[in-house]
């Protein structure tokens, strides 16, 4: 072969490869699933590209995935007639990690400690890289469905660098073949490979063969009823299909037949992959007719704070032939989108209400979806703002409460539901503004985060009780039973016209008020002015 190139990985990949060729990872059989997905959804990106484009190359091959092992050799090989790749994609892809698997675990490696990249790799999965957990030597030779493509071999040990050279093959698509270490020859037997294969390759949307014999019957488990699917086989089908590593929190699977016919299998994750610095997610819940995958990533089907949601959504009442442009306006799919939200937010109720503990837990890590929930899904403002937590003046520090709990606790008369927003419980107890609510037996719902200040507002009430917060000028508590004694109304003018003049420019006003029991003054924010939460966050956008 003429053209060869070495390349050296990205230094982020570098050091994901140190670690996965280094590190005693136990479960080194997932490399499998991951090498399988990979070739599933480069069959499923052919199966969609063969929808639109007329030119392709090789298009009479069939959308398969063929393994095979070889004992003598020490190898084992992994086939797809997928989309393959060009020679920048393959540089971009298997070069480095901005489009790999491996992104939260690289973004994860920053924060950790060296004992712990082992079970990052079990937490966040390494994609393509994980090869190399068993790999002396990975090859792969593709070619892209491009008529322009040409065939290409990638191949690398793991260390530092690979090459790019042409290759004989002229067929789409692409072959991975592992030369397997001499401490990971299990994986060229072919009973070890079929049962790793067994415990997920019935989720895959494509024949798969092992040596020639199909070892998987596609299966669509959301068309199945609950009670004949095994608990391994949802965990098995969320991490093969969601490329996830984590046992997810919730699960959500419904058959429904008004006002459409819906099969849904959903999950919700235990890891929010945002908070790893990976940027937004992509909205991951297919959507399928009659188990044919329409959109794998359907931007207008779920309200988008839900991206973080996981699984199918299976709608015969969808055209099969809708394509994938017109879905994005179909009213039929937004229909379809607002059911299955509807019927999450309720479960999840539930859920919270049956088991409060887990729900807090699961909320600690996602709470950001649920606010901007609030901030931005008009239509299912109210069951989202039922699923808010946060700290009072009743809860101990770290113990939350609901907007339901608030409201079932208030005062015969209390006319609002109160707030603070303020960075921490210390800040707000140490302040004047709670006290009157407290002597009133009034519960205060403590806000830490800036972005709480867009919640409250944009809900502004809540089962019909305004949302009011404590230094707003509306807050009217009638009176207080203050002791001691009292100035006059002379002597209070006097007192306020003196701060007016000592305050100048500072203040728009300074009068007697109702608010206080044993503190002197406090701010308040006049009407139709930004409170000084919003005025700080204004200050820390400004570029
Ligand atoms: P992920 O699958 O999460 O994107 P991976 O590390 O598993 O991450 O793979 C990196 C990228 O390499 C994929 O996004 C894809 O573009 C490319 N790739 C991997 N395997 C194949 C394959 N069999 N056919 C075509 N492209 C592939
Ligand atoms: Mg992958």
């Amino acid at each position: 072969t003429g053209n060869s190139s070495t390349h050296e990985f990205q230094a982020e990949v570098k050091q994901v490869l140190d670690i996965v060729i280094h590190s005693l990872y136990t479960d080194r059989e997932i490399f499998i699933r991951e090498l399988v997905s990979n070739a599933a959804d480069a069959l499923e990106k052919m199966r969609l590209t063969q929808l639109t484009e007329k030119e392709v190359y090789g298009a009479e091959l069939p959308l398969e995935i063929h393994i095979t092992t070889d004992e003598a050799a020490g190898t084992l090989t992994i086939a797809d007639h997928g989309i393959g790749m060009t020679r920048t994609e393959l540089v971009e892809n298997l070069g480095t990690i901005a489009h790999s698997g491996s992104k939260a675990f690289a973004a994860a490696l920053k924060n950790a400690g060296k004992s712990n990249e082992a079970s990052l790799i079990g937490q966040f999965g390494v994609g393509f890289y994980s090869a190399f957990m068993v790999a002396d030597e990975v090859r792969v030779h593709t070619h892209s469905w491009r008529m322009e493509g040409e065939p290409l071999v990638w191949t690398s040990t793991g260390a530092g660098t690979y090459s790019i050279e042409d290759s004989a093959e002229e067929v789409r698509g692409s072959r991975i073949v592992i030369k397997l270490k001499e401490d990971a020859l299990e994986f060229c037997r072919p009973d070890r490979v079929k049962s790793v294969l067994g415990k997920y390759s019935n989720f895959v949307g494509f024949p798969i063969q092992l040596n020639g014999e199909r070892v998987n019957t596609v299966e669509a488990i959301w068309l199945k009823s609950k009670d004949e699917v095994t608990e391994e086989q949802y965990k098995a089908f969320y991490q093969f299909t969601a490329h996830a590593f984590d046992e997810p929190s919730y699960r959500l699977h419904f058959q429904a037949d008004a006002p459409l016919v819906i099969n849904a299998l959903l999950f919700l994750p235990d890891q929010n992959m945002e908070a790893f610095g990976m940027g937004q997610m992509e909205p991951a819940v297919g959507l399928y007719c009659k188990k044919v995958l329409i959109d794998p990533h359907p931007k207008k089907l779920l309200p988008e704070w839900m991206r973080f949601v996981r699984g199918v959504i299976d709608s015969e009442d969808l055209p099969l032939n809708i394509s994938r442009e017109s879905m994005q306006d179909s009213a039929l799919v937004r229909k379809l989108g607002e059911v299955v939200a509807k019927r999450l937010l309720k479960f999840l109720d539930k859920e919270a209400q049956d088991d409060a503990k887990k729900f807090q837990e699961f909320y600690a890590k996602f709470s950001r979806f649920f606010k901007e929930g609030v901030a931005t899904d008009y239509l299912n403002r109210d069951a989202i703002a039922k699923l808010l937590r946060f700290e009072s003046s009743l809860t101990e520090k770290g113990e939350v409460i609901g907007l339901a709990d608030y409201v079932s606790r208030m005062k015969e008369d209390q006319k609002a539901i109160y707030y603070q927003v303020a960075p921490s419980r210390n800040t707000i107890e140490s302040g004047p503004y709670v006290e009157a609510f407290k002597s009133k037996g009034y519960e205060v719902l403590y806000l830490y985060e800036s972005i709480d200040e867009y919640v409250v507002n944009s809900l502004r009430e809540f089962d019909g009780k305004p949302l009011q917060a404590v230094n707003s000028n509306e807050v009217d508590l009638g009176d207080l039973a203050n002791e001691g004694e009292a100035l006059n109304e002379a002597e209070t003018q006097m007192l306020c016209d003196w701060l007016k003049g000592r305050l100048a420019s500072g203040v728009e006003d300074v009068r007697s008020g109702k608010r206080l029991v044993s503190s002197p003054a406090l701010a308040i924010t006049p009407d139709g002015e930004m409170t000084p939460q919003m005025r700080q966050m204004m200050r820390v956008m400004k570029p």
